[in-house]
C-alpha cells in the first residue's frame, strides 16, 4: 500500500508547474529563464520514466548511482539529443562506466577522480564536461572539495586534455537556510573562472530549494521529486 495517495496531477502537469516556477524565480531575480537548464533527476525510477520525460521534451536527465545509471542509459536506448548528467559521488574504478554514458559529470571533487575520468577517454571520445563539486559544510564527510582547495582542483582538472571544466556544483547543507548557503556560490564560481574564464555553469538547486538557487545564480537545476513524484522505495 502506498504511504500516501498517488497525486492526481500528471507528470506533464508537474513538469509544467516546475518550469513556470523556474521562470518566475528567474524573472524575480532579474535573470533570463532561457539560460537556465532544468535537469530532471530520475534516480530510482525506471527507464520508462526517462522515455516519458523525453516525450514531453526533456533533454537533460540526472542520475547519481553508477550501476543504476549504466543500466538505465542502456535501457532507455538511443534517444537522440538526450543528455545524461552524472550527479552522484563517484569511485575512481567506476570512472570508465560513468564516462561511457555521461555528457557531463557534476561531482568531480578530487584530483584522482578527475584523472580517472580523463584516463577513461576512448580514442574519439568527445570532451567530457565536468563540474567541480564544492562542500558548503564544515563536515569533510560530505561530498565536495573544501572551498579552500577548489582553486587547486580547478588548476589540476583544467590541465587534463579530455575534460572541460564548466563550473561548480553544490548541494545545500541540512540545517542552514539554503539562501545563506547558496550565497557562497558566486564567489566560488569566480574562483574557478579565475582559472578557466568561460566556466560559467553553477549546478545548484533541488526540489526544496531551486528558487533560492536561481536567486544565487544557478544555471543548472537538479530537480527530482517535484517533477517525477515521490521516488519508489529502493529494494
Ligand atoms: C536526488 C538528487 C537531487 C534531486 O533531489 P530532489 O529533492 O528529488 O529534487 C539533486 N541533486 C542530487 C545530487 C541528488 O542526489
Amino acid at each position: 500500500m502506498p504511504a500516501f495517495p498517488e497525486p492526481a496531477e500528471t507528470l506533464a502537469d508537474r513538469l509544467a508547474a516546475v518550469d513556470e516556477r523556474i521562470a518566475d524565480a528567474a524573472r524575480a531575480a532579474g535573470r533570463d529563464p532561457g539560460v537556465i537548464t532544468r535537469i530532471v533527476v530520475t534516480k530510482f525510477h525506471p527507464a520508462s520514466l526517462v522515455e516519458a520525460l523525453y516525450g514531453l521534451g526533456v533533454r537533460d536527465v540526472g542520475e547519481n548511482r553508477q550501476q543504476e545509471f549504466t543500466a538505465k542509459a542502456a535501457d532507455a536506448g538511443d534517444l537522440e539529443g538526450l543528455r545524461w548528467h552524472y550527479i552522484g559521488q563517484a569511485q575512481t574504478n567506476k570512472a570508465r562506466a560513468i564516462r561511457a554514458a555521461a555528457s557531463a559529470v557534476h561531482s568531480v571533487d578530487r584530483a584522482r577522480l578527475a584523472d580517472a575520468l580523463d584516463a577513461a577517454a576512448e580514442s574519439g571520445s568527445p570532451v567530457l564536461d565536468v563540474l567541480l563539486q564544492v562542500n558548503l559544510t564544515d563536515d569533510p564527510a560530505r561530498g565536495g572539495v573544501a572551498p579552500g582547495d577548489l582553486e587547486e582542483l580547478a588548476v589540476h582538472t583544467a590541465g587534463l586534455p579530455t575534460l572541460r571544466v564548466r563550473g561548480i556544483m553544490a548541494v545545500a547543507p541540512l540545517g542552514i537556510a539554503p539562501a545563506e548557503a547558496f550565497a557562497q556560490l558566486p564567489g566560488l564560481a569566480d574562483t574557478v573562472r579565475g582559472v578557466v574564464p568561460d566556466a560559467d555553469w553553477i549546478s545548484a538547486g533541488m526540489t526544496a530549494d531551486y528558487a533560492e538557487a536561481i536567486a544565487a545564480g544557478a544555471t543548472h537545476l537538479r530537480i527530482g521529486s517535484a517533477i517525477t513524484g515521490p521516488r519508489p522505495q529502493r529494494g
